[in-house]
């Protein structure tokens, strides 16, 4: 029963079949039951841009549809007129979900076929006929679309096409429309079902229960008499962002044609290249324009439109959302917002804090010289640099080694993620742009190339061969280019990324939102200044023994480490000390008053000892000692759970001159950049601590040497002493630790390794089939595991403030770059994050996002 509403829109009313309303100004139509393309259709409506009729199938609907509850086909085609012809289009809740193709021509039969041939011409009505049978019998008969291939509409292609349709499936194409829409309808809702569907949408975000909802709409032919076509129209770069009219228009086509044959098709505006609708058509142009505006003023949106001219007239069949790259969101988002179309909140809302690593990503350097082995599709953009592995376990093992990888794959699967998110970058041999390596990567912001088919893999024998006879194993150094879909043997030069005006806009306007720190974890110069760049607010975890490492150091330390009295342990420590002096400085000096946090020495030892024999070798020579003296020491410094032994603050109690001389360093590099007019507050972390004791001790040595060095230069400064908090025991203790801390960071690292007994190191090689079998819900090492580790957080934070108030808490271990990890941060009232420095900006975004949503929710 249909019942009609003021403005003249049917809603079905009091039946048991699955329920629509058409698509008016007034119906009751939301994103969140019918989707965003009925949504948009109807806002369409609203601003009286001529939009052919159409009806709103529900998510309840099409699931009640997709069970197998009969469909009231006539009544949903009652508003389309005793002879519909109509199309049916997908529309989830966001269009980023996908959904199954758009059917049109929904209703041609013999006797339209007829009709039309007197009314339009006989070429036009078989088009529309043949199409619409290869549709129907691939999409909802399940036929092999080979065999309704033809070349040319004609009507022995009909008839051919009809015929193998009766063959196949033992009955006559059906003719009636009420049939013909049922089993498109049915069709539909069982392909969004499917597994393939579900994985892929999941896989963009969607819940597992995201609904579909259906749109019936009135063909606009766009074939037959006088100026008609379709094409679509859109208004920015979607690379870019930048404003420019692009799109393509086809004379007597349909749909996206146009798009699907840029040869045939013609330019939009005036073009040295060739004919445009502007001159063939300037008053559809002009409208076209003016819908254009109309959408991004009132939808407050960049928009596609599809469009079909009909004898002359324009009908505006959808519009969507510009699909752009990240770099063009930003540019959208910042230029609405710039507009006074939409807030600055908004447009920080827009940007997905995720996407905006696509835009950091280094580029190759387009003026170097480049050696490429293969060429693909470009899938996503940005380019990585790593070591060939051709497993997802492989993958992970590199990563937990700290060396970037180049996962290289047929093709990948769902459970090849845990492998992508360990790799730099990705390189399929088969997949197209939509194709699950190439989803995933664009998702992740990772360097992608698919179907790079010029290359063979055999990954028994780990082995990847080119067409020009050139072979690569694991382990070889490789450069992904995802800008230009490219693969280049060894590592090619590198451009940094370009951070543009809109970049830095969007970034402002979220620091302006946001409501808990972000700083970064840098060691180097280099590591500061990027930090800097994407404006973190000070260090927040300085690693010192990369800082050893330095030729030059490393046999000074090695000095140090083999020294045998107290005596030669401080001559090596006398030598060390300027140049860490110099490193603070430095940093300092790039901070610029920012706060640095440094914290004290934390490897194993041994880690400084060569391990081959001819290593050991050159250092006895260095050393002046026996080689058997230096195999005796290297042994007796090795440990079975290096990363559970002399590491950390027990390294700093055993041998504490280590520790004393990085104090004085720290102190004696804030006298001199204090001198230059820098007031510096240096803050000193102890790492591994897992007794108060261990903080007492080392507390009181350091105050030695502040007191120490306050005396002897005659002038004062301050400084902070903290605890690193990565074991279990510091964060049960954290209320007594916290006695002698103004701050506590918590090294979550560590602490997920010794919370789950795990080694970081070689996790990796169980991981996945964990994973897998959904033993861990992720990888605790990528996602912060909010139950176990995330209790022992929560009572370090409890225990800590209880005793101090105002204690200052951060995390620093990987996990503080992740939205997910930024939000239980904030919500345990942690003072900052700090994470690598390229995933600042990320985690600026990600921050304001939690802050803004949280007010929007308490409105
Ligand atoms: C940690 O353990 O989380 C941490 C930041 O320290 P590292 O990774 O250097 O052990
Ligand atoms: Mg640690």
């Amino acid at each position: 029963m249909l019942r009609r509403t003021a403005k003249g829109a049917a809603v079905q009313k009091h039946t048991n079949f699955p329920a629509f309303s058409e698509i008016a100004p007034t119906a009751p139509i939301a994103r969140e039951s019918h989707g965003w393309r009925a949504k948009c259709l109807q806002r369409l409506v609203r601003l009286e841009i001529p939009v052919p009729r159409s009806v709103a199938l529900s998510f309840s609907a099409v699931r009640a549809i997709a069970a197998g509850q009969p469909v009231d086909a006539r009544a949903i085609l009652s508003p389309f007129g005793p002879a519909p012809l109509i199309s049916v289009r997908p529309s989830s809740e966001d269009p980023d979900w996908g959904g199954p193709g758009t059917i049109l021509n929904i209703g041609m039969n013999d006797a339209r076929h007829a009709a039309l041939v007197e009314s339009h011409g006989a070429e036009a009505a078989t088009t529309l006929y043949l199409r619409f049978v290869q549709a129907y019998a691939t999409h909802v008969a399940r036929l092999d679309p080979d065999a309704f291939a033809a070349d040319k509409p004609s009507a022995e292609a009909l008839q051919a096409a009809l015929a193998t349709y009766e063959a196949e499936m033992e009955e006559p194409f059906p003719q009636d429309p009420a049939e013909q829409l049922t089993g498109v309808l049915g069709s539909m809702a069982r392909a969004w079902e499917g597994t393939t569907a579900r994985l892929l949408r999941q896989a963009k975000g969607a819940p597992a229960d995201a609904g579909l909802g259906l749109v019936v709409q009135q063909m606009a032919l766009g074939i037959g008499r006088g100026q008609c076509g379709s094409g679509v129209i859109q208004f920015v770069d979607p690379v870019t962002g930048q404003p420019q009219v692009t799109g393509r228009y086809l004379g007597q086509s349909q749909g996206r044609d146009a798009l699907a044959d840029p040869e045939a098709a013609i330019y939009l505006t005036r073009d040295p290249r060739g004919l445009s609708l502007e001159e063939v058509a300037p008053e559809i142009f002009a409208d076209l324009i003016r819908f254009g505006e109309a959408c991004r003023h009132r939808l407050r949106e960049e928009m596609q439109i599809e469009f079909t001219v009909d004898s002359g007239a324009l009908h505006v069949l959808d519009a969507v959302k510009v699909a752009r790259s990240s770099r063009a969101a930003v540019r959208i988002a910042v230029a609405l917002a710039q507009d006074g179309i939409i807030s600055h909140d908004e447009a920080v809302l827009r940007v997905e804090p995720r996407a905006l690593s696509e835009l950091l990503h280094p580029q190759v350097d387009p003026r170097a010289p480049r050696d490429r082995f293969a060429r693909g599709i470009a899938a996503s953009p940005g380019a990585a640099q790593g070591r060939i592995v051709f497993s997802s376990t492989a993958a992970q093992a590199c990563a937990a080694r700290g060396e970037p990888c180049i996962l290289v794959r047929r093709e990948t699967a769902p459970e090849d993620i845990r492998g992508m998110h360990a790799a730099a970058g990705v390189l399929t041999e088969r997949g197209g742009i939509t194709s699950h390596a190439a989803v995933i990567a664009r998702g992740l912001g990772l360097p992608c190339v698919v179907g790079a088919s010029d290359i063979t893999l055999n990954a028994r024998d780990k082995l990847l061969k080119t067409t020009d006879g050139r072979s690569f194993r694991e382990g070889d150094l490789i450069t992904v280019d995802g800008t230009r879909g490219e693969a280049l043997v060894g590592a090619a030069e590198m451009l940094e990324p370009a951070l543009d005006d809109a970049f830095r806009a969007l970034l402002h306007w979220a620091d302006a939102a946001r409501d808990i720190g972000i700083r970064a974890n840098a060691d180097t110069p280099a590591d500061a200044t990027t930090a800097r760049m994407f404006a973190a607010e000070g260090i927040g975890l300085c690693r010192t023994e990369h800082m050893f490492f330095e030729e030059g150091r490393l046999t000074v330390m090695r000095e140090m480490i083999f020294a045998d009295s107290a005596k030669d342990r401080a001559a090596a420590l006398d030598r060390l000390l300027p140049m860490q002096r110099e490193d603070f400085v430095r940093l300092f000096e790039i901070m610029a008053g920012l706060p640095v946090c440094i914290r004290l020495f934390d490897p194993p030892l041994h880690e400084f000892l060569p391990h081959s024999r001819e290593g050991m070798r050159e250092l006895a020579e260095a050393l002046d000692k026996p080689l058997s003296d230096v195999t005796r020491r290297v042994e007796a410094l090795s440990e079975f759970n290096p990363m559970l032994g002399m590491r950390g603050v027990r390294l700093g109690i055993t041998v504490p001159e280590i520790y004393e001389m990085q104090a004085r360093a720290i102190f004696e590099a804030t006298i001199e950049v204090g001198r230059k007019g820098e007031t510096v507050v240096p803050e000193i972390m102890i790492p591994l601590v897992s007794a108060k004791r261990e903080v007492e001790m080392v507390k009181t040595r350091i105050d030695a040497v502040a007191a120490a060095v306050r005396t002897e230069v005659g002038l004062g400064f301050d400084y902070r002493l903290g605890v690193m908090v990565e074991t279990p025991r510091a964060a049960l203790r954290a209320g007594e630790i916290a006695q002698h801390s103004a701050f506590l960071s918590f090294g979550t690292n560590d602490l997920t390794q010794m919370t789950y007994g795990l080694s970081r190191d070689d996790a990796g090689r169980f991981m996945n089939a964990y994973v897998q079998q959904g033993v861990f819900p992720e990888d605790p090492f990528h996602v912060l595991d909010v139950e176990g580790v995330g209790e022992l957080l929560m009572m370090g934070v409890e225990r800590g403030r209880k005793v101090r108030p105002n204690l200052t808490l951060s995390i620093c271990g990987e996990h503080a770059g992740n939205p997910e990890s930024i939000a239980f941060c904030r919500s345990a009232g942690f003072d900052y994050v700090s994470c690598s420095p390229f995933r600042v900006p990320v985690a600026r975004l990600a921050a304001a996002h939690l802050a803004l949503k949280e007010r929007r929710q308490d409105r």
